[in-house]
């Protein structure tokens, strides 16, 4: 099967300036996007087409190879490296900036939502809050949420025309979207592009509206969505969902929403990055003679052993006990600090044993260096 030559996708002359090549790809792009295009496989591949040749045009050592070899430079083992075969994460990922900045189009991943040539505007990005405990956080979690957003207008179809009614062509800008006024300067014409006001860029305008949405494509209304949560995530963290956002006006592409997480305090694990602290008071028995005792977990509670002659201060670790890292590469430890719980007050006989103690050589501190270390003392005491 042969493949199309590249200057012939992006419809560009061989000698195309850099410039009109990523001009010519923003085309093809917003022309098959698949926000645009759902479910239309032949735009998708259209859409991969143009990615693939604006990756090999743009890169001017990728362009004079092919320009020398054609398509067979960049076959398995060829000079140029270009695997091929790029999916559409691939594509928003590397060139998803092309849409940024360009005649107010949103971009992927860009806020607001104007409008742009050709009629095709994106929504708006919608940015909702979620509370999640720390079960959820190391876990991750499936949450839904309802969401007041603009969703296409089922009347119209999003198009904004009453039934039947056909779209004309912007009188105003000959369906460019664009108006461009010439004015005489000392140095000559000049020319400024601008938006056209009319069809606000879109190129198009409805002779008669559709009455549900006043002509604008889209409705306001409570949608519930399903957002899957990954472990790790930590509060103020932004998980995206492309096109999850707003609806634009008339059937563009719809923005993105954002979930910013929030995280609830538990009442006895404080989280320190993927580390979880647990402050354990021992008394003073315990901590001399030893003892077994149960420390929350994250999964409910665990036992460990606490050896005779412990020391406060002393950190042990439970390794593997903490918050997954988000990237889902390993986890964290539960860290549990020793602390010896002093009596403020005694009953006669107690002070009476404690006397006996503050004469006995036993009781006279000793500290050995490895004792004192903070961090050194760390064991697994799982039982
Ligand atoms: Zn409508
Ligand atoms: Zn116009």
């Amino acid at each position: 099967m042969g493949k199309k030559d590249y200057y012939d996708v992006l419809e560009v002359s061989k000698n195309a300036s850099q410039e009109e090549i990523k001009k010519a790809y923003r085309k093809q792009a917003i022309k098959h996007h698949p926000d645009k295009n759902p479910d239309d496989k032949q735009a998708e591949e259209k859409f991969k087409e143009a990615a693939e040749a604006y990756e090999i045009l743009s890169d001017e050592q990728k362009r004079q190879k092919y320009d020398q070899f054609g398509h067979a430079a960049f076959q398995n083992g060829g000079a140029g490296g270009f695997q091929g075969g790029m999916t559409m994460e691939d594509i928003f990922s590397q060139f998803g900036d092309i849409f940024g900045g360009f005649g107010g189009f949103g971009g992927f991943g860009g806020f607001g939502g104007g409008s742009s040539r050709g009629g095709m505007t994106k929504g708006s990005n919608l940015r909702v809050k979620v509370k999640l405990n720390l079960q959820e956080v190391t876990k991750g979690v499936e949450k839904k949420i309802k969401v007041k957003k603009y969703v296409p207008c089922d009347a119209c179809s999003g198009s904004g025309a009453k039934d039947g009614t056909a779209k004309d062509t912007c009188s105003t800008c000959r369906g460019s979207g664009q108006v461009t006024r010439v004015t005489n300067t000392f140095l000559g014409q000049m020319q400024t592009a601008s938006v056209c006001p009319t069809c606000h860029g879109e190129g198009t305008t409805i002779s008669q509206k559709c009455e549900s949405c006043y002509g604008e494509g889209m409705i306001k209304k409570d949608e519930v969505i399903k957002i899957n949560i990954p472990a790790g995530v930590s509060e103020g963290m932004q998980v995206k969902m492309s096109g999850k956002g707003n609806a634009a006006r008339r059937g563009g592409i719809n923005g993105d929403l954002m979930v910013v997480i929030q995280e609830e305090s538990h009442p006895e694990l404080t989280r320190d990055g993927s580390d979880l602290l647990f402050m354990l008071y021992l008394s003073i028995p315990q901590a001399t003679l030893g003892t077994t005792v149960e420390i929350p977990t994250v999964e409910g509670k665990a036992k460990i052993k606490i050896e005779a002659g412990t020391q406060p201060g002393r950190i042990l670790r439970l390794r593997g006990k903490g918050v997954p890292e988000v990237n889902g590469y390993g986890r964290g430890d539960l860290l549990v600090q020793i602390n010896v719980w002093i009596p403020k007050t005694l009953e006669k006989e107690e002070r009476k044993i404690f006397e006996r103690m503050e004469q006995s050589d036993t009781f006279t501190p000793r500290p050995d260096k490895s004792e004192n270390g903070f961090f050194n003392r760390m064991k697994n005491l799982f039982e």
